[in-house]
C-alpha cells in the first residue's frame, strides 16, 4: 500500500485516541474556528502546520494559486466558503496565503502549457492583474525573483477580490473582520505579512504588531458618517 495512505491507520490508532477529549468536545459543541485561511494547494504549504493549529482552530480553503474569484463571477466553492465562514461561522480574520516557488504563478508565463489545460488557464485569469502589475512595474525581473513578485502581487489582487464579496464588505464595515496577506517563503521558512498601509511585506515577528492588509475600524454610526462626509 502507498505509504501515505497507510498512515490513516496511525490516525485511528494513535492520533485520535490521544486527542479524544478535543474531538469529543468539537463533535458535541460544533466548530468555532478562529480564522479562514485561503491558501495555495501546493503540498509544501500546509496551513495547519504553519499555524500550528489544532482541529477546530482553522477553516481552510485551498486551491491552485490561492485565488478568490470576484463576487460577480459564477458561484463556486471559494465564494461559498468565504460566505459561510463570515456569515455562518463569524470568523474575525481571513488570511490569503501565497508562497515562493508557486507553480500556479509560474504557469502564468507558460501560455503553451496552459493551452493543454483549459480549466487551469481559465482559473488563472483571476491572477491577470498580478501579471500585469509585474510586467509593467518590474519588467527586468526574471526567474525566481519574478515568481516571487507574481505571488506577492497575486495575494494583493485576491484580497481586492475578497472585498467585492458582500459578506466581507459588510463585516469590514462593522469592524468585525480583518484581512491578512501572507507570503510563505518555503526556502527560508519565514512568513511575510502584507502591510496594507505601505504595500510592503514585513517578516512576522512575535515582538512586533502583526501587519494587516485591511483593518477597517467600525463605523459607529454609519448614517452620521455619511452625512458628515457630504457636508
Ligand atoms: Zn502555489
Amino acid at each position: 500500500m502507498n505509504d501515505i495512505l497507510s498512515r490513516v491507520f496511525s490516525f485511528e490508532q494513535h492520533v485520535f485516541p490521544n486527542q479524544a477529549e478535543l474531538y469529543s468536545r468539537l463533535a458535541h459543541d460544533g466548530q468555532s474556528p478562529k480564522a479562514l485561511m485561503i491558501s495555495c494547494a501546493d503540498s509544501r504549504v500546509v496551513p495547519e502546520h504553519i499555524m500550528q493549529a489544532e482541529p477546530g482552530d482553522l477553516f481552510v480553503c485551498r486551491n491552485a494559486g490561492n485565488i478568490v474569484p470576484p463576487y460577480a463571477q459564477a458561484n463556486g466553492g471559494v465564494s461559498s466558503t468565504v460566505e459561510y465562514a463570515v456569515m455562518g461561522l463569524g470568523v474575525r480574520d481571513i488570511i490569503v496565503c501565497g508562497h515562493s516557488d508557486c507553480g500556479a504563478m509560474k504557469a502564468l508565463d507558460m501560455d503553451d502549457q496552459l493551452a493543454r489545460m483549459p480549466n487551469v488557464a481559465a482559473w488563472l485569469r483571476h491572477s491577470n492583474a498580478a501579471r500585469q502589475v509585474v510586467d509593467e512595474n518590474y519588467p527586468h525581473q526574471c526567474g525566481g525573483e519574478r515568481v516571487r513578485s507574481l505571488a506577492m502581487e497575486n495575494i494583493t489582487a485576491q484580497i481586492d477580490h475578497l472585498r467585492t464579496h458582500p459578506s466581507v464588505a459588510s463585516a469590514l464595515a462593522r469592524g468585525e473582520l480583518t484581512l491578512h496577506g501572507w507570503f510563505v517563503d518555503i526556502h527560508a521558512g519565514v512568513v511575510l505579512g502584507l502591510d496594507g498601509a505601505s504595500g510592503l511585506y514585513k517578516t512576522l515577528r512575535a515582538d512586533r504588531p502583526l501587519p494587516v492588509a485591511v483593518a477597517r475600524p467600525a463605523r459607529e454610526n454609519s448614517e452620521a458618517a455619511w452625512l458628515e462626509a457630504a457636508e
